[in-house]
C-alpha cells in the first residue's frame, strides 16, 4: 500500500487525508504546532493517525508523496528534508484533481478571489446546477472529493495552494488582478508570485477559458510573455473587447461566442468599481458555463455580500459603519475609499506587509477627516498621512477604535474598518478584527 504523509492539520490537510484514507493509502498526517479539537476529532473518526507539536522524521521519510497544506512555507525544514530525500511533494488541490472528473472554475488573484467565487457559486447553484464551493473558502476541495459528489466546482485558490500543482487543470480560470501581497513567502520576489499566480492556466487547452482584467498592467506583462493555450476573455473598464466584458454607457457588457448579455450597473448587488471588475469576472464564467441572460442578471442583483468585504454593518445617527476588515493590503483599501461618496472616518493599521502607502494619499486628502490607527506600531501610517489628514488617534482595540470614531463622526459621515494591514498584532485573524468591530458597533 502505498504511503500519505500530509502535513499540517488544518481544513486542507484535514480535508486531503480524509480522501487519500477513502482511496485506500496509508496515510499518516503531522503538525509543527497543534491542532484543533474539532480536526482532532475528524482525524480520529477517519482513524488516521496523526502527530502534533513536532515532526517525525522516521514516519515522514517513509512516505511515497507527501501533502503540504499551503500554510507551510516550501522553505521549512522539515518540507526540506522531504525534498532531499526525493519524495514527491504536491498540494491538496493537486491530489483531490487526480479523483474529481467535475468541471472546475478556479479563482486566483491578489484580491477580490472570496467575492468573484461566492459570485460564481451563488450563479450556478441558482441556475440549478449540482456545484460545490471550495479551496481556501468552506470546506476543503479533498474533503468535498472524499465525501460529496458534485458536477461542477467552483474553486478560490490562493498562490500557496497553486505553488505545488502539476498536472491539475482547471476548465475556467480567473485571475482577478495582482497586486504585491504576501512577498515574505516569495523571496520578496514579484516575479515569483506572479508566477504562481499564472500556474492556474498550467495544462489548459484551447477548449478551457482563460479570464483575467486587461487593466491590470502586471496580468498583462506576464501574459505576454508566455503561452496560454486556453480562450483568452479579458474584462475592462476600459474601451471595449470582442470577446470577454466591458462597461460601457453606465451598462456592463459581457460577450461569449456569438451571445451577448447585458445589465445596468446599477444593478449590481455589490457596489464599488473593484465591484464591478468581479461581477464581469463572474458573469463571463457563467456565460462560458452556458447560462442564460436573465438567471446571470438575476443572480448578480440579487447577491448578498461576504463577510468583511465592504460590509454595511449599521447606521447609528445617519453614520454608516462599514466593515472591510478583509482589506488587508494597500490595493483593497484604494478600492474601499475610492467608492466612498461621504466624508470618512477610516480605521486603518495591523500588522504592516512592507506598505507602500502613497497611492492611498490623493483619497486620502480628498475623502479622510480623520484616522484612527488600530494597531500597535502606526509610525508609518502617521508618516505617509500626517501632513494631509490633520486628526489623527492611535487605539489598540476595536472598542476604543469605535467609540473613538462615533465621537468625530458627524451626521452623515462613514466610518470605514479597512485596515491594509494583517490583523494578527491585536486579533486572531481578520474574520476576528471584523467581527469584534461590529460588536463595539453594535453596543455603541
Ligand atoms: P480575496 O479573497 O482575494 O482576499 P476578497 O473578495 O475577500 O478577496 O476581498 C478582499 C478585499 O479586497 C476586500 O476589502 C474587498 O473589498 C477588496 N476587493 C474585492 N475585490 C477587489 C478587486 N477586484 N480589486 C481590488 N480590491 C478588491
Amino acid at each position: 500500500m502505498s504511503r500519505i504523509v500530509v502535513l499540517g492539520g488544518g481544513e486542507s490537510g484535514v480535508g486531503s487525508a480524509v480522501l487519500a484514507k477513502v482511496k485506500g493509502f496509508d496515510v499518516f498526517l503531522s503538525d509543527m504546532g497543534n491542532i484543533s479539537d474539532d480536526y482532532k476529532a475528524m482525524l480520529e473518526k477517519w482513524e488516521i493517525p496523526f502527530e502534533q507539536g513536532g515532526h517525525s522524521e522516521a514516519l515522514i521519510l517513509n512516505a511515497d508523496e507527501v501533502i503540504k497544506s499551503p500554510g507551510i512555507p516550501s522553505t521549512a525544514p522539515m518540507v526540506r528534508k522531504i525534498e532531499e530525500s526525493g519524495i514527491n511533494v504536491i498540494s491538496e488541490i493537486e491530489f483531490a484533481g487526480r479523483y474529481d472528473s467535475a468541471k472546475k472554475v478556479c479563482i486566483t488573484g491578489s484580491n477580490g478571489k472570496t467575492t468573484t467565487t461566492s459570485l460564481i457559486f451563488h450563479l450556478l447553484q441558482q441556475a440549478g446546477l449540482n456545484v460545490g464551493l471550495g479551496g481556501n473558502i468552506g470546506k476543503s476541495y479533498a474533503y468535498q472529493v472524499a465525501t460529496e459528489s458534485h458536477d461542477i466546482y467552483v474553486l478560490e485558490l490562493s498562490s500557496f495552494q497553486l505553488d505545488n500543482v502539476y498536472d491539475f487543470k482547471a476548465d475556467i480560470a480567473i485571475i482577478t488582478n495582482i497586486t504585491p501581497d504576501h512577498l515574505d513567502r516569495y523571496g520578496h520576489n514579484m516575479e515569483n508570485y506572479v508566477k504562481a499566480k499564472f500556474r492556474i492556466t498550467r495544462n489548459m487547452s484551447s477548449d478551457d477559458c482563460f479570464i483575467f482584467c486587461s487593466d491590470d498592467e502586471i496580468t498583462i506583462n506576464h501574459l505576454n510573455q508566455i503561452v496560454v493555450k486556453a480562450q483568452k476573455l479579458p474584462f475592462t473598464q476600459k474601451g471595449e473587447v470582442e470577446q470577454g466584458a466591458f462597461v460601457k454607457n453606465d451598462r456592463m457588457i459581457v460577450r461569449y461566442k456569438d451571445q451577448e448579455c447585458d445589465m445596468y450597473l446599477q444593478e449590481l448587488a455589490l457596489g464599488g468599481r473593484h465591484n464591478i471588475y468581479n461581477s464581469m469576472a463572474a458573469a463571463i464564467a457563467a456565460k462560458a458555463m452556458d447560462i442564460d441572460n436573465a438567471a446571470i442578471r438575476e443572480g448578480l442583483a440579487t447577491f448578498q455580500a461576504v463577510e468583511h468585504r465592504l460590509e454595511k454593518v449599521l447606521s447609528i445617527k445617519d453614520v454608516l459603519y462599514i466593515n472591510d476588515s478583509k482589506a488587508t493590503n494597500v490595493d483593497a483599501a484604494w478600492y474601499a475609499l475610492e467608492c466612498q461618496t461621504r466624508p470618512v472616518v477610516w480605521i486603518v493599521g495591523g500588522t504592516d506587509k512592507g506598505n507602500d502607502y502613497s497611492s492611498l494619499r490623493p483619497l486620502a486628502q480628498e475623502k479622510v477627516k480623520a484616522i484612527i490607527c488600530m494597531g500597535l506600531d502606526n509610525r508609518k501610517i502617521h508618516d505617509s498621512f500626517g501632513d494631509i489628514v490633520s486628526e489623527m488617534h492611535d487605539v489598540t482595540s476595536a472598542q476604543d477604535a469605535v467609540q473613538l470614531a462615533s465621537r468625530l463622526a458627524s451626521s452623515g459621515d462613514v466610518v470605514l474598518l479597512s485596515p491594509c494591514c494583517a490583523s494578527f498584532d491585536l486579533f486572531k485573524n481578520y474574520e476576528d478584527r471584523g467581527r469584534q468591530f461590529k460588536e463595539a458597533v453594535r453596543n455603541l
